[in-house]
């Protein structure tokens, strides 16, 4: 049987705050004011520019690791595809990075459909190895609920989704050496 979140990616979560956003559009010019525009709706337009940052960034990355890698695909949850596809030649620490943005953009993808509880509680906090990470959206980091689990000021610990998305990757990547020796 298969896991229900097996089809929980990066891609089908971009997926859904793209269709988020075609149902929801914004009337008038997307940039720019204009006085006959009615009046945008802010949740889609910062929905809308939270995915163009997202294809951004992977188009970005993609094309500093391999100026050959062509046009982007039209399909935003075809980006990561595309991606994995033009560096998988690339040095290691490339692809971990291509891993990694694509890992952290899920989080960032799910947090953005409010869905927080479900990508940061299973998540181990880097600094005490515990889980209990709680997420802190005016400071877009994920706060450590273990009280003993603080820096030399006696201040909770907080991580980046960045630092959550390095060691999901690097934890990944030791799975896969203990399985091929
Ligand atoms: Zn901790």
């Amino acid at each position: 049987m298969n896991h229900p979140d097996s089809t929980d990616s990066a891609a089908a979560r971009l997926r859904q705050l793209n269709q988020y956003f075609r149902e929801h559009p914004v009337t008038g010019p997307l940039e720019g004011h204009s006085p006959q525009a009615a009046a945008p709706a802010p949740l889609s337009l910062a929905t809308l520019d939270h995915v163009t940052a997202s294809i951004n960034e992977v188009i970005k990355h993609t094309r500093s690791a391999n100026p050959s890698a062509g046009r982007a695909p039209t399909r935003a949850d075809a980006i990561y595809d595309w991606a994995r596809q033009h560096t998988e030649h690339a040095p290691e620490a490339v692809q971990q990075r291509t891993a990694a943005i694509e890992y952290r953009q899920y989080l960032e993808h799910a947090i953005r459909a409010g869905d927080w509880r479900k990508v940061i509680r299973p998540q181990r906090c880097p600094e005490c190895r515990t889980f209990g990470l709680m997420w802190q959206a005016d400071t877009q980091r994920a706060l450590c609920t273990n009280t003993r689990c603080v820096d030399r000021d006696g201040f909770s610990t907080t991580v980046t989704l960045a630092r959550l998305a390095h060691q999901h990757v690097t934890a990944q990547k030791k799975l896969r050496q203990s399985r091929a020796t």
